[in-house]
């Protein structure tokens, strides 16, 4: 029986979840996601269309679940300008309320504090000007987490390094700040 080497695409959509088919380029079946989170099922050109589909519905969780990772590292990617600038409006509005809290607990004031992008750094604080600078990331994360940033900052207002001082006062100030820690180094910014 002849056989034709050219191969032959067609789509299907199973859940919502679009299917490229490519006929006749493998002696196997072969099932790939791609990094667009598309999906490509390479098939030998002898198959039926129902065992296409039977090998399909077979690996649909395994598929399902491949294309949302895929989807959710895409986007785990650095921030647009866009974004930046609504994370920005969102601590805006949650940032002057926890200096107010925090600043007179800790007996220090914070002379001025701006937001932005840091890839590698949460908050930081200028010792000698009293500026705080927090991370836009945090916009995304638990508001713990957001203030366990301002509270740790404060805190170089009065220790400027991380000694055993420092870690005291974070204690008495915010003891939460163990379970931020946690949860921040587990969610670093997007980048
Ligand atoms: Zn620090």
């Amino acid at each position: 029986m002849p056989r034709s080497y050219t191969p032959k695409y067609s789509h299907k959509t199973f859940d919502g979840i679009d299917v490229l088919i490519v006929s006749g380029e493998v002696k196997k079946f072969n099932l790939r996601i791609r990094p667009d989170a598309s999906v490509r099922l390479s098939v030998p050109s002898s198959v039926r269309p129902a065992q296409v589909d039977a090998f399909i519905l077979d690996h649909l969780d395994w598929i399902k679940n491949t294309v949302l990772k895929t989807k959710q590292k895409t986007s785990a990617n650095k921030p647009s300008k866009e974004e930046i600038a609504r994370d920005k409006e969102i601590l805006s509005r949650l940032l002057p309320a926890l200096f107010a809290k925090y600043e007179p607990i800790l007996k220090v004031q914070c002379t001025d504090w701006r937001t932005r992008y840091m890839i590698s750094r949460w908050g930081s604080c200028n010792v000698g000007s009293g500026k705080i600078t927090i991370n836009t990331e945090l916009a995304h994360l638990p508001k713990f987490c957001l203030e366990s940033v301002v509270v740790h900052e404060l805190c170089h207002l009065r220790i400027r390094s991380h000694n055993s001082e420092f870690y005291a006062l974070m204690e008495s100030v915010y003891p939460k700040w163990r379970e931020a820690r946690i949860y921040l180094n587990t969610h670093p910014p997007r980048r």
